[in-house]
């Protein structure tokens, strides 16, 4: 059937779905599912590559989802293949623990991500601030860095250390996750030409409320590249993570674990543990380690509560 096309679910909203056409057109097509989606319980996302026909109003139909690489919940997109972790230097204070629970959750869906610090132009503020910024940006390089973790700074306001992220988003698509008021929307203001998102909005310092709708939308980057404004969303929610999983999200745990003396080790409180060991010899972060336990001890209350 000549008729049939392929492209990308750029956006969901009121039973549509606007389809991207994968040869350059325009405007994305406003679409219909086909009902049979419905019937099997299924329902398009976007980040969705489907395959659409045309109807005679010009408007289409999805016919068929083409299988997803990844699947978030919330918020909902698929086929995600990057997250950009952004994290300002200084106001807010870098909230390490929250890093960490990004990186446990990418890690458990097994997607590519990098760390980006934003606000860098306040690391050269004198005083407290500038201070607290500069031991954040230290403390990102010392510790992340040498697990493999990618990190950018960028300045908004300076149009700094922008151009070496955005060619990272090139042929993919992207979700932005950070606490609102990190700069995640001045960031995506200057990397993506002609954007112009409304920044330091009033429903982002009064925290938006649970009636405001939510609509993730995809814009394009430039070459192949799309990245998922999400509105309302700082956090990231892949599919449950197991209490048994938790340590394997943790790239350093993840490695000497099969050095520690007893198979299925916590690294908590066991005799002969290799992460123990490391931990005391400076060679594993107290903070990640710190983390994990609360983050462990988070999921058993959750157990005990459920
Ligand atoms: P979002 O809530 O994460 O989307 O953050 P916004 O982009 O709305 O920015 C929040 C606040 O941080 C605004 O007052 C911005 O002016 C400020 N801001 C954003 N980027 C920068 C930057 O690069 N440097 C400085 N100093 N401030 C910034
Ligand atoms: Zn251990």
């Amino acid at each position: 059937n000549n008729n049939e096309l392929n492209g990308t679910i750029v956006k969901a909203l009121a039973g549509f779905y606007y389809v991207q056409p994968e040869i350059r057109q325009e405007q994305p097509i406003q679409c219909r599912a086909r009902g049979i989606f419905k019937k099997r319980g299924e329902s398009p996302l976007v980040g969705d590559r489907v395959v659409y026909s045309l109807t005679d109003n010009g408007e289409g139909t999805v016919e068929q989802i083409l299988p997803r690489s990844s699947e978030l919940i919330r918020p909902p997109v698929a086929n995600i293949e990057l997250a950009v972790l952004v994290f300002s230097v200084t106001e807010p204070e870098l909230n390490f623990q929250l890093l960490d629970k990004f990186l446990v959750h990418i890690e458990h869906a097994g997607l590519d991500t990098v760390i980006c610090l934003s606000k860098s132009d306040l690391a050269s503020a004198e005083g407290k601030e500038g201070e607290s910024a500069r031991e954040a940006l230290r403390r990102v390089r010392a510790v992340y860095e040498p697990l493999g973790y990618e990190v950018f700074e960028t300045s908004s306001r300076l149009s700094e250390g922008c151009d070496p992220l955005q060619q990272r988003l090139n042929h993919r698509l992207s979700v932005f996750a950070g606490q609102s008021g990190v700069g995640k929307s001045s960031l995506l203001n200057a990397l993506v030409p002609g954007l112009t998102l409304e920044t330091n909005a009033i429903s982002n310092r009064l925290g938006r409320g649970k009636h405001t709708t939510r609509h993730v939308e995809l814009i394009e980057t430039g070459i192949g590249g799309f990245v998922a404004d999400t509105p309302g969303f700082s956090q990231l929610d892949f599919e449950e993570l197991g209490i048994e999983d938790l340590s394997y999200c943790f790239r350093e745990m993840r490695e000497l674990s099969p050095s520690c003396k007893f198979r299925g080790c916590t690294h908590d409180h066991e005799p002969g543990c290799a992460v123990l060991d490391a931990l005391e010899a400076g060679e594993v972060d107290a903070g990640r380690h710190a983390h994990y336990l609360a983050f462990m001890e988070e999921m058993k209350e959750k157990k005990r509560r459920y």
